[in-house]
């Protein structure tokens, strides 16, 4: 452990949108943010090619171009960008305390959780193969379907967000196939029946990906197994959708704040408050309904401004 503690008036952990956003206020309004990156400098954006949906870039970015940017727009107000990951916290006195890569501790007036969450996958190496190469592996159809228009596409999943991808990508591409392990949704059934309902969607139940197939560079199909009777056969697609859940990256906030049952944060509904004063959360890290790079920096200006506002409140 370090003996020296620093005092920092507002922490910010997380260099995705959320992140960057909150800082980019923060440090505007003379809050001298201290920002960890963590191992993801960027965020999740880093990990794509395109995105064509932020405002302001009418030809599209690519996610790491458009991070970059986010960071030094942060910077040119004085934002103190730092690399290392929050290892530990304890919100339980009146000090926040924050512990950097196990040594360095620091003592926040206010923190700005910005930490995201990670899609899951399968775990295939054919599947990480070609999500690698940004190739035709998503793990979110509202980012990706468009790339997919009226062209065939598989997405795996049986929860509520799954129908939903599902029922998303079908009124962009051709066809959907949708990959279900077992022999029913998991989802409510409203949304298993608005799936079921839909034309161009085919449930294949009790199926698993055995293989994305494709050429080296895109994905051209999908090798699939019944699970029961064993038998394998190949759908063409361009597009491989993974629809099998989030993780949100909170662990380290367990028994501090309080989460919900799969970790996500609870916010106070229309702030960034969260039960612990002078704590707020922004982006992914609460949100498992939007997840969207554009609704994770709306968040971190909220979570700026609530931290800017709960300060001068104190300071009276
Ligand atoms: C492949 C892909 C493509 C996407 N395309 C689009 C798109 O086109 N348009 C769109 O709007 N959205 C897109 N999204 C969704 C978008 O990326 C997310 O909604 C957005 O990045 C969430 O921002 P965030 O700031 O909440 O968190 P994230 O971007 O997830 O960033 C989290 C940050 O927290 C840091 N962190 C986590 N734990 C710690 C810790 N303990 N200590 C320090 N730092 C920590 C990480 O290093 C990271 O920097 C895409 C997502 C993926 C995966």
């Amino acid at each position: 452990m370090s003996d020296t503690i620093e005092k920092v008036k507002c922490l910010i952990i997380g260099s995705g949108p959320a992140g960057y956003t909150a800082a980019i206020y923060a440090s505007r309004a003379n809050m001298f943010p201290v920002l960890y990156q963590g191992t993801q400098p960027g965020g999740q954006l880093t990990t794509t090619n395109e995105v064509e949906n932020f405002p302001g870039y009418p030809d599209g970015v690519t996610g790491p171009e458009m991070m970059l940017e986010l960071q030094a727009q942060a910077q040119r107000f004085g934002a103190d960008v730092r690399d290392g990951w929050v290892t530990k916290v304890d919100f339980s006195g009146d000090v926040h305390k924050v512990w950097v890569n196990d040594t360095k501790e620091i003592h926040c007036d206010t923190v700005i959780i910005s930490t995201g969450a990670s899609a899951k996958y399968l775990g295939l190496e054919s599947e990480q193969k070609y999500l690698k190469l940004g190739g035709g592996v998503s793990a979110c159809a509202v980012c990706d379907g468009f790339f997919y228009r009226n062209q065939e596409v598989v997405i795996v999943g049986a929860g509520d967000s799954a129908c939903e991808e599902a029922h998303y990508l079908s009124k962009l591409c051709t066809k959907v196939t949708m990959l279900v392990r077992r022999d029913e949704f998991r989802a409510s059934k409203i949304m298993a029946n608005r799936v079921k309902n839909t034309e161009n969607i085919e449930i294949l139940y009790n199926t698993e990906t055995e293989e994305v197939l494709g050429d080296g560079q895109v994905v051209t199909g999908v090798k699939v197994k019944n699970n029961v009777s064993g038998d394998t056969h190949e759908i063409p697609a361009t597009g491989f959708f993974v629809a099998i859940g989030h993780k949100p990256n909170t662990d380290i906030f367990k028994g501090f704040i309080d989460l919900d049952e799969t970790g996500y944060i609870i916010n106070v509904p229309g702030s960034s408050k969260t039960n612990v004063d002078g704590v707020f959360v922004s982006g992914d890290a609460a949100d498992h309904v939007y997840r969207q790079a554009v609704t994770a920096a709306g968040t971190g200006c909220m979570a700026a401004l609530d931290a800017e506002r709960y300060l001068a409140a104190k300071e009276g």
